[in-house]
């Protein structure tokens, strides 16, 4: 273990609880509910853990002597929650972000995916201190600098304007070990945001993106995508007018020029029909293309004139020039009139109604919360289960809810053999739940326990991490830290 990682972990177990005693190499977690989250079943186990491995699920009492041993008494195991979709921005609020990482943990998120934000450098450098055990918090994985066009909005992002500039910052971002590319569509002309998911295909690359006005969804599957970021983008597919004109016809309207980007926006937001979308999302499963719906944000923004925020929870974790960055998208909405407002909700509605409609057709969910300092009232950590619970509140079962934020994450990262369930030879990253996540997707906030890279982590230990960065979010604001 780092000395970091022992001076907080022998700081926060002065505070303990018998559950946490010493560290030992085994450790044997008695009588658990364990979930399997690819059967959809829970059976009552005993499960060894050897180092940071999953060594065996055993029938209770069939446990090896000695070690360390815990009675969980019939509580639920699940593997630890992947996030595979936030943020780290704000060139700003670097120790801002980093005091979040330890209630990741609090909140049983033992890996995020950083779809790119304003602090590559950074993010990649907490990567590194997380898994060699030098700093606390969840496994990252990161796009690094995201791909687009020439003064794009976005900060920090990788502004290419032509094939070999797209070329020399693949091959930097793959010299960096970024974990997948990320491309958006602000200013990168259609033509170079294919050609860059194509080129990060053709190297073996993972790439996600959103869709621009002027490329088809299947354009994109073609050149090799492998996710798309916000199932808003999936309501195209739901369009087919009279004249047969279709997703692709509009998206090559725009390419050519005969076709304006709001009039394209117009029509469809005119027309949706359910039946076209999911024909088109059985093709997207063929495909391969997986999809993360992020509807908390949408979900925040819809709802934001009736919601009052000023007491939620979780804002002893962030400091006021973290959320002073909300306040964009407030005043941008500020004006909004009630029409605005209702059509709003009307299309998140619409929107969240796609996710069984995504999972029927067998596309692959993927959990992320979309949560970052630009993205109004999406709480790091706390959001990615608004995020499930939105998943069934719009129809999909918890169990697969609960998939979207493990095997799913862990089989797109190319991490299924060791991550993503609670199997043998698999990493022990679990999380301890009050209640059956499979009857209320809600039971992921109850946590009682976690067990992170094989070491636990009780109640107690995670409420010391809690108070820790309650802590230090009170001492940046006072300048302090
Ligand atoms: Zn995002």
């Amino acid at each position: 273990m780092s000395q970091a990682l022992h001076a907080l972990c022998c700081l926060t177990l002065a505070l303990l609880a018998p559950l946490a005693s010493a560290a030992s190499d085994t450790l044997l977690l008695q009588n658990a509910q364990v979930v399997d989250v690819e059967q959809g079943t829970v059976q009552l186990l005993d499960v060894l853990v050897e180092g940071d491995r999953i060594s065996a699920l055993l029938p209770p009492g069939d446990g090896p002597d000695g070690g360390q041993r815990v009675d969980l008494a019939g509580r639920y195991l699940i593997p630890g929650l992947w996030d595979m979709h936030v943020h780290f921005e704000g060139r700003d609020l670097v120790e801002d972000n980093a005091l979040l990482l330890p209630v990741y943990l609090a909140y049983g998120v033992t890996a995020v995916r950083d779809a790119s934000g304003s602090l590559a450098d950074t993010v990649l450098q907490w990567r590194g201190e997380i898994a060699r055990g030098e700093r606390l918090g969840p496994r990252i994985f990161t796009s690094g600098q995201k791909f687009e066009g020439i003064d794009s909005l976005w900060e920090g992002d990788r502004e290419v304007g032509n094939r070999e500039q797209m070329l020399a910052g693949m091959d930097e971002q793959q010299e960096l070990g970024v974990d997948f590319i990320k491309v958006t569509e602000n200013t990168l002309p259609p033509e170079l945001f294919l050609q860059t998911v194509a080129e990060a295909h053709r190297r073996g690359l993972l790439v996600s993106t959103h869709v621009p006005l002027g490329l088809g969804i299947f354009e994109l599957a073609e050149a090799g995508l492998s996710s798309i970021e916000h199932a808003s983008y999936l309501l195209r597919l739901g369009y087919i007018d009279k004249e047969n004109v279709d997703e692709e016809t509009i998206a090559r309207q725009v390419r050519d020029g005969r076709l304006g980007t709001e009039q394209a926006n117009a029509a469809y937001s005119d027309h949706f029909d359910q039946d076209t979308a999911n024909a088109a999302y059985m093709r997207l499963a063929a495909a391969g293309v997986a999809v993360t719906p992020t509807l908390i944000g949408g979900r925040q923004l819809a709802w934001l004139a009736e919601s009052d925020h000023r007491e939620d929870a979780f804002l002893r974790y962030l400091t006021d020039d973290f959320t002073a960055k909300y306040q964009w998208r407030i005043d941008r909405m500020a004006g909004e009139t009630e029409d605005q407002r209702a059509a709003r909700k009307a299309r998140y509605n619409l929107t969240a109604a796609q996710v069984p409609q995504l999972q029927a057709a067998g596309v692959t969910l993927l959990a992320g919360s979309d949560s970052a300092a630009l993205n109004t009232y999406v709480y790091p950590a706390q959001a990615l289960h608004d995020e499930l619970a939105l998943f069934t509140d719009a129809g999909l079962s918890p169990l697969h809810a609960l998939q979207a934020a493990t095997i799913n994450g862990a089989r797109f990262m190319r991490l299924g053999d060791d991550y993503g369930s609670i199997a043998p030879g698999k990493q022990a990253d679990l999380v301890v739940l009050e209640e059956n996540p499979l009857e209320d997707i809600r039971a992921t906030t109850r946590i009682q326990a976690l067990v992170h890279g094989g070491q636990l982590y009780d109640r107690a230990v995670l409420d010391a991490l809690l108070e820790q960065a309650a802590a230090r979010k009170k001492a940046l604001e006072a300048g302090t830290p």
